[in-house]
């Protein structure tokens, strides 16, 4: 029942168009016009730590003074900023493959063990 019309744009056939429809734009026509969604813009980083407004007292870098995330104008300038550790790197958590990898080098470890022993054996028994 739907009509076809070509995009007025770039001559796409749009299907299923109404009756009185006298020009139609394409679905991709329609969304250059719109444009894409901008990307979010990153966090500017302030170079304060994560859970800076925590603290019982933060100073950042140009000397503005926190008290648990409430700036204290009066004591502006009258700190040393806060050494801002770098985030501790959490213990990557072993996985299983990580586990099998360990254990077939250990058993592989034990083999060579045994190996050695045996040469050593055998060369002692005729060797020499
Ligand atoms: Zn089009």
């Amino acid at each position: 029942m739907g009509n076809a019309m070509t995009c007025h744009k770039c001559n796409r056939i749009v299907e299923n168009i109404g009756e009185d429809v006298t020009k139609v734009t394409c679905s991709v026509c329609t969304m250059m016009l719109v444009g894409m969604p901008e990307e979010p813009k990153q966090k500017v980083s302030t170079g304060r730590p994560a859970g800076w407004h925590f603290m019982a007292e933060f100073v950042d870098k140009d000397g503005n003074v926190f008290h648990k995330g409430k700036e204290q104008p009066k004591l502006f300038g009258t700190l040393k900023p806060t050494k801002v550790k770098p985030p501790k790197k959490k213990a990557k958590r072993r996985s299983k493959e990580d586990i099998m990898i360990a254990r077939e080098k250990e058993k592989r470890a034990v083999l060579k063990k045994a190996v050695q022993k045996q040469k050593d054996f055998l060369n002692h028994k005729f060797g020499d």
